[in-house]
């Protein structure tokens, strides 16, 4: 690739506030993207621009303030949609990825899943994508089956291929693992469960804020994703949905603006997607995760995703060097996401974070909500590095240096 196409780190740096700051007297660096990214001042100025200029409810006022708003909510929808391949009807707004897939068990599955239906999931889910369906399968009688993993860390596509010959009812699957980094080939295990009849669920909140997303070619009924990992604010994610299923699930929360009309016995409902977003949504958060996607888009997501390969390629190389170190997942960066866990010898990875918080490095430790994997990596725990547009060659050094610093006070 040409030099001029790459990311301009520096440039994209100027526009964080937050990483001019010192943490315990050292240059923040910032390695924790997978748990929130950090938001750039175009961001943070939308959510300002909207209470302090046009702040209104919206899609019931005739006022000015109202009708701003409202035009603001729903351009952020389309640009949001547009930026994952999808129409604007399809797209409901939700708190995040947690709530998107908890709309699906809830507003699909109790609808169309039945008492011995079979559901099936992966050993690589976090846990908001297993524990809807184990509720789901729990509250129907139905049953709840694992794809495993490979010593790679990839999906056992035989042990799909045989539970699919079950006819599932769903096959929930995330596009990108926030453990082990794999990026899971979506298109075609969602080909292949239509093939089978079962309904399909992406979760992509760690895909939509690193790399080209485009839910028409994966061919999913259902994709989620958390704006507060793709440098928008907390509070605001998206479920997309196919249309014609949307109109035929029940909704999901009753109340204001879900309807149509409300008679004392019954009620009808709203058209989709506003079906789904019951009283008065988030919509400074919405306007603000419009203003990431522009800023996404600006950069150019082709180019996120080439920056992080880079990135990733080196972190392995540099700290794959270190003695006792041991990362998880896929050996080849270029089928890796931004995210990279580890372990370094015995050290308890809520030691080495706190160690390396000392040196004002962020990183995460802990079981990352995704206990079922743990267990399936024989570990308690595991450090995780993550990277997003912001972080450099720069901080893959520190975050060595600091690890290289845990390994001394810890004589590995
Ligand atoms: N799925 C994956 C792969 C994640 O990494 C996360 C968050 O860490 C979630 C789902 C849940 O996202 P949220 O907490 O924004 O609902």
């Amino acid at each position: 690739m040409l030099e001029t196409e790459a990311l301009d780190v520096e440039q994209v740096r100027a526009d964080f506030p937050i990483l001019t700051r010192k943490v315990r007297g050292k240059r923040l660096v910032y390695l924790d993207s997978a748990a929130t990214s950090q938001k750039p001042k175009q961001v943070v100025q939308a959510l300002v621009d909207y209470y302090s200029t046009y702040n209104s409810n919206v899609h019931r006022s005739v006022h000015t303030l109202g009708e701003e708003a409202t035009a603001a909510y729903e351009a952020a929808r389309e640009r949001t949609a547009r930026f994952v391949g999808a129409s604007p009807k399809e797209l409901v707004f939700v708190r995040g990825t947690t709530e998107a897939t908890n709309l699906v068990r809830f507003a699909w599955g109790e609808r169309f899943v039945e008492k011995g239906d079979l559901l099936v999931t992966t050993l690589m889910e976090h846990h908001s994508n297993i524990v809807p369906w184990q509720l789901l399968a729990r509250s129907k009688g139905a049953r709840l089956e694992y794809v495993g993993l490979t010593e790679e860390g990839t999906l056992d596509l035989a042990k799909l291929e045989s539970l699919l010959k079950e006819s599932p009812k769903l096959v929930a699957v995330t596009h990108c693992s926030n453990v082990l980094g794999t990026i899971n080939d979506v298109e075609k295990v969602c080909s292949r469960a239509k093939s089978a009849g079962a309904a399909t669920i992406v979760d992509g909140a760690q895909s939509v804020p690193h790399m080209p997303v485009d839910v028409a070619r994966i061919g999913c009924d259902f994709y989620a994703f958390s704006g507060h990992k793709m440098l928008g604010p907390t509070g605001i994610g998206a479920l997309v949905g196919r249309k014609e299923l949307l109109e035929k699930m029940d909704p999901f929360q009753g109340g204001g603006e879900m309807i149509k009309e409300v008679f004392l016995d019954h009620s009808t409902w709203n058209e989709v997607p506003h079906k789904f977003e019951a009283g008065t949504v988030n919509i400074a958060d919405a306007i603000g995760l419009g203003a990431a996607v522009d800023y996404l888009t600006g950069l150019g997501m082709s180019k996120v995703r080439d920056h992080e390969v880079k990135l990733m390629r080196y972190a392995m190389e540099t700290l794959n060097a270190l003695k006792g170190f041991r990362s998880y997942g896929p050996s080849d960066p270029s089928t890796r996401g931004g995210v990279l866990s580890f372990n370094l010898a015995d050290i308890h990875p809520h030691d080495l974070a706190t160690i390396l918080d000392e040196e004002g490095i962020a990183i995460r430790s802990g079981h990352h909500c995704a206990q079922p994997l743990m267990r399936w990596l024989d570990v308690a725990a595991t450090s995780r590095a993550s990277f997003h547009v912001y972080n450099s060659y720069d901080d893959v050094d520190s975050l060595k240096a600091g690890l290289e610093k845990a390994g001394e006070i810890f004589k590995v």
